[in-house]
């Protein structure tokens, strides 16, 4: 007999192999009926796998319906299924290689034994999938030893799903397989009951991949394509795609004249153009407003530092993957020596001169060999037996006298200037606040847009307070950072409480006590403010635990933005200290926080946030001066004029084209106001103010449109066109799930 403890906390007996379907059949009709699988003990198994009892606990288990987000994974995978059999019953001879979920649906890898396979085939493959969607019919599982399900595979004429079994899968001694009709697929598992349960699916696109991820391996074509249990959610979330490409800020930046990248400077450098420089000035003075009116204090550091600085802050060996190439100066001598030996000028004597002076030895130490990033061989050689291109590379390689990195943080520096001055107990909280632009090396193919890039600026400061004003200082800073987010419109956010894993080597050298009392300082300024959060193990800093504010935007798209964290480590490792009120040194607390995060990156969010239609405070142009004819020029000079003195940003359209020509383009460029100026209006000192949300507001005087501009843009009002509504099913997991 098996025990079975149900959700409820009830304990029910049933026979060895008791199938969950039959103990849904147990509860009743109707949850058998809206089953889809189940969970036992913590895996997600089909409802016909038989639940056998291999220790002497109860299974818990709990059944999944449509409901569940965890059943759609599984209705996305036997859709995935079901697309491979509609693409091998098109294409015989398709070969299959990996057909996992992702955060919006599932792709399979397939490679076409005569052409390649193109988006305009999919109206033939979603017919041929809604034939299966129709016969309803089962999916079996079944296993085989791994020998026999090599050959069986073999016999299908899957070679990728061959290799798959002789590199990884072998060792598992038996095999599953999931048939459906014709169909037969070596799978892991769990899928759905039977191909009936798929409510509404949709093909989405094919891309290149890379068999296992491997750049010399086999090219293959991914099809993306997305599944629901209910059409409605299906055709919510093609909405919102329809939406998301309509808002993408890479389109949107190019059209408006916001940033642009050039090939010349470099990929992920972005070069800001004025409007988005415009933009990102007025953020970058609000939020400098705002931290002086909090006490912060500016400061400015350069943009490289020794690697030494980095080694001590422990950024160095944690971020070297993603850092650009260590800078190497060469001492003076060791430069002249370089010089030398290149132009073939020095003697012996010279040489040996200048080495010495260099403090260059002439056989190489062993310890010197074989440094980090270095790529020169180790020589054995002393240096007058070597060739000229080996006498140049040794000096290149021992002549080294200071190394530097581009930053890829900001705190060292601002630690140095706290360092830089005896601090008192009576000087803390130190609040020091600079837009610092570091640097981070992503792989070419990660950079995207204004979100993946290699130089970003962060809105950071760094905050070194007594261990009493943690608490304070910490929930002053969630203030802040939900006061910034709220005057742009980001209201919609949940917080993630960023925890160490106790596992994870990353946190090596983390104190078990200081980090437990950092995340309950974290924990209990959450309770208080009553923000609702979720705890997430091994998503702290290297140094801290933080508070992640993760926003979803005006489409429903999730974007982890804001950040606060609470440091004890860095002020260790530098030693850093202050006097306390008993005249002993004692050990600041850092905190570290950057309510956009990225320029870059908010900057972008924010594009697509307002879809490029900035509110009046933020737009690069706020109103236009539209003049009816050449005839009131100069009256529409004096409207722009005023304009200007009132400190709007303004500009005015004086080409001879029609009035209706000047609104359209003027609305094309999403310029929040327009101000049509004609004879009545210079007449009478009046101008017609349209808005790009209400319309035509009619005429006023000159200096009551001035003052309301003025208005709307001090109160920062956010006025938007409503966007279409966010879809309810949109996830936030984006982990792969791959079944085998
Ligand atoms: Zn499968
Ligand atoms: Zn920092």
């Amino acid at each position: 007999m098996v025990q079975i403890k149900l959700p409820d906390g009830s304990l029910k007996e049933f026979p060895e192999g008791v199938r969950p379907r039959e103990i849904a059949e147990g509860i009743g009709r109707r949850l058998a009926d809206a089953a889809v699988a189940a969970v036992a003990d913590g895996t997600i198994v089909d409802l016909d796998r038989p639940l056998e009892n291999g220790h002497d606990q109860p299974i818990e288990l709990r059944l999944l319906t449509s409901k569940d987000r965890e059943a759609l994974d599984v209705l996305r995978h036997s859709t995935a299924h079901i697309m491979a059999r509609a693409i091998m019953r098109l294409f015989p001879g398709a070969k299959l290689a990996f057909g996992p979920t992702t955060a919006t649906g599932f792709y399979y890898d397939v490679v076409l034994a005569g052409r390649p396979l193109s988006e305009d085939d999919f109206p033939a493959i979603e017919a041929e999938m809604a034939a299966i969607l129709k016969a309803a019919e089962p999916f079996e599982r079944f296993s085989l030893p791994v020998d026999e399900a090599r050959q069986f595979v073999d016999e299908l004429g899957q070679s990728f799903k061959v290799e798959h079994i002789n590199d990884e899968l072998h060792k598992y001694g038996i095999l599953s397989f999931y048939r459906q009709g014709e169909f037969v697929d070596l799978c892991r598992g769990p899928h759905i009951p039977h191909a009936g349960k798929v409510g509404a699916f949709k093909l989405m696109s094919i891309a290149g991949a890379y068999w296992k991820g491997r750049t010399d391996g086999p090219v293959l074509q991914r099809v993306y394509g997305t599944a629901y249990f209910d059409k409605k959610e299906l055709d919510a979330f093609l909405a919102q795609v329809e939406e998301a490409k309509k808002r993408d800020h890479r389109r949107l930046g190019k059209d408006l004249n916001l940033f642009t990248i050039s090939q010349l400077v470099g990929s992920g450098l972005i070069l800001w153009m004025p409007k988005g420089a415009v933009v990102r000035g007025v953020l970058e003075n609000f939020l400098k407003d705002e931290l002086m009116k909090r006490g912060y204090q500016p400061v400015y550091t350069p943009h490289i530092g020794k690697v030494e600085l980095y080694k001590t802050s422990g950024h160095y060996p944690y971020y070297k993957d993603s850092q650009f190439p260590v800078l190497r100066l060469l001492d003076d001598a060791a430069m002249t020596l370089l010089v030398g030996l290149e132009k073939d000028e020095l003697d012996e004597p010279t040489q040996k001169l200048l080495l010495a002076k260099a403090g260059i030895p002439e056989t190489m130490p062993q310890a010197k060999t074989g440094q980090e990033g270095q790529l020169a061989p180790a020589f054995t050689d002393s240096f007058f037996a070597l060739d000229k291109a080996s006498k140049i590379k040794y000096v290149e390689q021992l002549g080294v006298s200071e190394e530097y990195l581009l930053k890829p943080m900001n705190c060292p520096h601002h630690i140095q200037i706290f360092a830089a001055q005896p601090r008192s107990y009576r000087d803390l909280p130190v609040r020091l606040a600079e837009f610092g632009t570091v640097y981070r090396y992503e792989q070419s193919g990660e950079l995207s847009g204004l979100t993946r890039v290699r130089g970003f600026t962060q809105d950071d400061a760094h905050l070194f307070c007594t261990v009493d004003q943690v608490r304070e200082e910490f929930r002053a800073t969630m203030e802040l950072t939900q006061f910034v987010l709220g005057s742009l419109g980001l209201t919609d956010y949940k917080l993630r409480l960023s925890k160490h894993d106790p596992e994870d080597p990353k946190y090596a050298g983390a104190a078990g006590d200081t980090w437990r009392r950092a995340e309950d300082d974290i924990r209990s300024v959450l309770d208080e403010m009553k923000l609702p959060y979720e705890e997430a193990a091994g998503e702290a800093a290297f140094y801290g635990p933080k508070a992640d504010f993760i926003i979803r935007d005006c489409i429903g798209r999730q974007w982890q933005l804001g950040t606060v964290q609470l440091d004890y480590v860095l002020p260790e490792r530098f030693g850093l200290e202050y006097t306390g009120p008993d005249n002993q040194p004692h050990r600041p607390v850092m905190i570290h926080r950057a309510p956009f995060g990225s320029m870059e990156r908010f900057m972008g969010i924010l594009i697509e946030h307002f879809a490029g239609a900035f509110p009046l405070w933020l737009a690069p142009e706020q109103v236009r001066v539209l003049p009816i004819s050449d005839k009131v020029a100069d009256y529409s000079k004096r409207v722009l004029a005023e304009l200007q003195a009132a400190g709007l940003r303004t500009s005015i359209d004086l080409r001879p084209e029609k009035i209706g020509a000047k609104i359209r383009d003027a609305q094309l460029e999403k310029i929040p106001v327009m101000l049509v100026v004609g004879a009545k209006e210079a007449e009478q000192t009046t101008v017609s103010y349209r808005d790009r949300i209400d319309g035509d507001r009619g005429a006023m005087p000159l200096d009551q449109a001035i003052a309301q501009l003025k208005a709307e843009s001090e109160a920062r009002t956010i006025r938007q066109t409503a966007p279409p509504a966010a879809i309810p099913a949109a996830t936030e997991d984006t982990t792969e799930k791959h079944a085998y």
